[in-house]
């Protein structure tokens, strides 16, 4: 049988040093649980540009294509902020996104109960919290058509056109029942069926995609109610599938009840492939932090996770992924953390290279 494949594109500012952190992670699977991943390097964002003129060359993409996941760093920094947009880094990044079709968007919401102090809520709503928010990428008002601002009478008048079909609706509903699956087997789908159109549609799709996946438990709610109901007790939630413009809000709103910027992973799902593996590119939600890029600060855990997360949906080692989100676990409980994750004066914050040690060291601890 051949190794899974997978593709490390660290790309710019505490991109790199966090992917150091994840291939030691990498290296401990192979020595340590005979789990070996058929893995490649490449650029992408600035770095790209430096050395093609293109933050994503050809071969990359198409490299990206034949694998079976994608792990990416972070992209960008001040030295590109003056390119012209079509070269600048986030562009390599849309254009996997595009050309890959990642139509489902997986964004955890996931508090450890040594960082509930973090969370702008109060510890007992936040502690031990695990939800899955699943956000339509490709589609809905950010890419409906018609779209402007136009001249009516003497007056401008700004256009945005939310549009789903059915099937758009469908493949995102099936990875998100897909997920609830794996997971609690809970669904929550969020529109706004009382006053739209699309969500009338939404909430009937969903509810005929559900018959597919009896043993999921699927509600609906109105997508205003679903940002009271995140605030008020999150917990009540395992998965949540939602268009991409509340999405946007409520994968926000979900993700900052846990914390820190540095924690936060995510995946951008597509179509299954000829294997059954769905397309996915893997990549902390962080950027590239330039403010501290180099000097040895940036925690590596997002990206950690996000390998975690290439285990689990990708690689169907959903117990290996368990085994590295409790290593993490054990290393904020022991106390060590990098300065993001620190509020007390005088402590004495980890660098990047001794959290990823630490998680290696509690990794092998869990043996
Ligand atoms: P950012 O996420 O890079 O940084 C925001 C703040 O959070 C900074 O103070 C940073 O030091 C801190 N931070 C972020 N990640 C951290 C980590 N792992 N550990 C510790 N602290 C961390 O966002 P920004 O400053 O708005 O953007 C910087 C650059 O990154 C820009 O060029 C932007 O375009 C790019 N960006 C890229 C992505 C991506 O690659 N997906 C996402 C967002 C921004």
């Amino acid at each position: 049988m051949t190794n899974p494949s997978l593709l490390i594109l660290p790309g710019d500012g505490i991109g790199p040093e966090v992917m150091t952190e994840v291939r030691k992670i990498i290296d401990w699977f192979a020595a340590k649980r005979g789990v070996t991943f058929d893995v490649s390097e490449d650029l992408v964002g600035g770095c790209a540009y430096d050395k093609h003129g293109t933050p994503l060359h050809d071969d990359t993409m198409a490299r990206a294509q034949e694998v079976d996941a994608v792990l990416l760093g972070a992209v960008g920094g001040p030295k590109y902020d003056s390119l012209d947009f079509s070269v600048k880094p986030e562009r390599g990044l849309l254009r996997l996104r595009k050309e890959m079709d990642l139509f489902s968007n997986l964004r955890p919401a996931q508090c450890f109960d040594a960082l509930a102090d973090f969370s702008s809520l109060k510890k007992d709503v936040v502690a031990g919290l695990d939800i899955m928010i699943v956000r339509e990428l490709t589609s809905g008002v950010y890419f409906g058509e018609p779209r402007g601002i136009f001249e009516e009478g003497n007056e401008r008048v700004g256009i945005n056109t939310q549009r789903y079909t059915e099937s758009e609706i469908d493949r995102v509903a099936r990875s998100a029942f897909e997920l609830a699956m794996k997971r609690d087997k809970r669904l929550c789908s969020m529109e706004k069926a009382n006053v739209m159109e699309s969500g009338i549609l939404w909430r009937e799709v969903v509810t005929e995609v559900g018959k597919d996946y009896p043993e999921v438990e699927l509600s609906h709610m109105y997508a205003d109610a679903g940002a009271m109901q995140l605030t008020r007790w999150p917990k009540q939630f395992d998965v949540i599938v939602t268009d991409n413009l509340f999405g946007d809000l409520l994968s926000d709103l979900a993700a900052m009840l846990t914390g820190s910027l540095g924690m936060l992973p995510s995946a951008s799902l597509g179509a299954p492939m000829d294997n059954g593996r769905p397309k996915a590119l893997y990549e902390p939600v962080h950027g590239s932090a330039p403010d501290i890029a180099g000097t040895g600060q940036a925690n590596p855990c997002a990206c950690i996770l996000s390998f975690a997360m290439a285990l689990r949906y990708s690689f169907d080692m959903g117990e290996e992924a368990s085994r590295v989100e409790r290593a993490v676990e054990k290393v904020l409980a022991d106390g060590i953390r990098t300065g993001d994750l620190l509020n007390e004066e005088g402590a004495t914050p980890a660098t990047t290279t001794q959290m990823g040690d630490a998680v290696v060291a509690a990794l092998d601890a869990s043996l």
